[in-house]
């Protein structure tokens, strides 16, 4: 008989076509399940459209849908659908983390609440509110500090704040997006963090009855120091020395530990500094954007394919990275405006090791950089004998590419 799995979407995700490929390669039945409410996802041919936000009615309506078309695991292609997949798997009887540890992987107060009590090192933090008295706040923080909100991705909001003044401005920048993102009326929460220096690194894990295996370690050659913190480069393996990056997976799978995720993939990303690796996020989901296509594992497998396989309880042929050295940039976007052109695809891809560059934002379409914006331009891939010419050939792609934007013309309002 035939797998299906449920794979619970959004309509603007970078991660649907890499989980489909994923499903087809493996022979099992994917049906989407798309955060749009019912009657649109209907008009879309879609076959189950579910509120992410109502999960007690999302979850009841996948297990509706399941009565009918039995669902042998449920996967949620990024963060925004991790809760619901906890929750319906509960209802279906499938392996799951519990719903708690899946919201603290996606509320960074609740993360850290865990971290600290667990005692994993990961920043000091306080819980403020756009309701609070910035220049008074201001006065009590410790220097550097980051403002962040608690549920957004991609580096959304998060500003360094090297003072007070800075504070406010950060604070206000902040606020000013949250209600955008958040229209209801209220005040709206935040966290003040300590900027904790060091360098970066993602770790793509799996977890199997709480056990961790580490997938891949990717250094993040651009530093990351603020004041906003776009990711540019992602380069895999690592180039640090064994002993660091045995203490990077031993911090990750204690912070795991601590939020009590135990099962499917997932994402940590850690800073690394004289005092050990300190952990920045810890998500229960796979790398995001288009990254993952910088992994194979095994006999050319995808990461896709293993997150599905373990989801449904099939044997995870092989966990080792396949290949060289291989990485991604995501291609920042350097300014406000419409897209209007981009010159010099050919030249960058004809740089040796750079294997495809995707450019997924829409001409003609506005773009905003960080920190209100939630997207990149792109992504380019390379591969490449060693992880120095991985990222030489990302950056000299980069550089040969050029993109016209036109500038937006300000409102008379603003
Ligand atoms: P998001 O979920 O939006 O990615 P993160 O908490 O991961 O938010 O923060 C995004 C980036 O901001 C991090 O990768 C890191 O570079 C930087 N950053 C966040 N918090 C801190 C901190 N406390 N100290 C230093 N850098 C930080
Ligand atoms: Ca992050």
């Amino acid at each position: 008989m035939t797998r299906r799995v449920l794979l619970l979407t959004t309509p603007n995700t970078y991660r649907a076509p890499a989980f489909a490929a994923a499903a087809e390669r493996l022979g099992v039945e994917a049906i989407t399940a798309v955060d749009m409410p019912p009657r649109l996802a209907a008009a879309w041919n879609q076959p189950l459209g579910v509120d992410f936000q109502d999960v007690d009615a999302a979850a009841a309506a996948i297990a509706t849908f399941a009565a009918d078309r039995p669902i042998d695991a449920i996967v949620a292609v990024d963060d925004s659908g991790s809760l619901l997949a906890a929750r319906a798997s509960a209802a279906l009887g499938l392996p799951h983390n519990a719903p708690e540890a899946a919201e603290a992987a996606r509320d960074k107060q609740i993360m850290r609440t865990l971290l600290e009590q667990a005692g994993v090192l990961s920043p000091p933090f306080q819980c403020c509110s756009t309701a609070d008295d910035l220049p008074a706040l201001a006065a009590r923080v410790e220097y550097p500090c980051v403002v962040k909100p608690l549920r957004l991705n991609g580096s959304r909001g998060v500003i360094r704040a090297d003072n007070p003044a800075e504070f406010v401005a950060a604070a206000e920048r902040l606020a000013a997006l949250l209600h955008r993102v958040y229209p209801e009326p209220g005040p709206k929460p935040f966290l003040v963090e300590r900027f904790i220096p060091g360098f970066e690194v993602a770790l793509e894990g799996l977890l199997n009855h709480g056990e961790l295996q580490v997938l891949a370690l990717f250094d993040k050659p651009d530093p990351l120091d603020g004041p906003f913190f776009e990711e540019t480069i992602y380069v895999t393996p690592s180039r640090l020395p064994a002993e660091t990056q045995a203490a990077i997976a031993r911090c990750a799978a204690d912070a795991a530990a601590a939020l009590g995720l135990r099962e499917g993939p997932m994402h940590a990303e850690l800073r690394v500094n004289d005092q050990g690796p300190w952990i920045v996020e810890l998500a229960g989901r796979s790398i995001g954007g288009l990254c993952s296509k910088t992994l194979r594992f095994g006999t050319d497998a995808t990461l896709e394919e293993l997150i599905l396989r373990q989801a449904y309880g099939m044997e995870v042929a092989s966990l080792s990275r396949a290949g060289a050295a291989g990485g991604v940039m995501m291609i920042p976007i350097p300014g406000t405006g419409l897209l209007k052109r981009v010159d010099g695809l050919a030249e960058a891809a004809a740089v040796p090791g750079v294997e495809e560059i995707d450019i997924t934002a829409q001409l003609n379409y506005p773009i905003v950089p960080l920190p209100e914006g939630d997207s990149y331009l792109g992504f380019i891939f390379a591969r490449g004998a060693t992880p120095e010419a991985v990222e030489a050939a990302l950056r000299e792609a980069h550089g040969r590419l050029r993109f016209r934007i036109q500038p937006a013309i300000p409102l008379l309002s603003e």
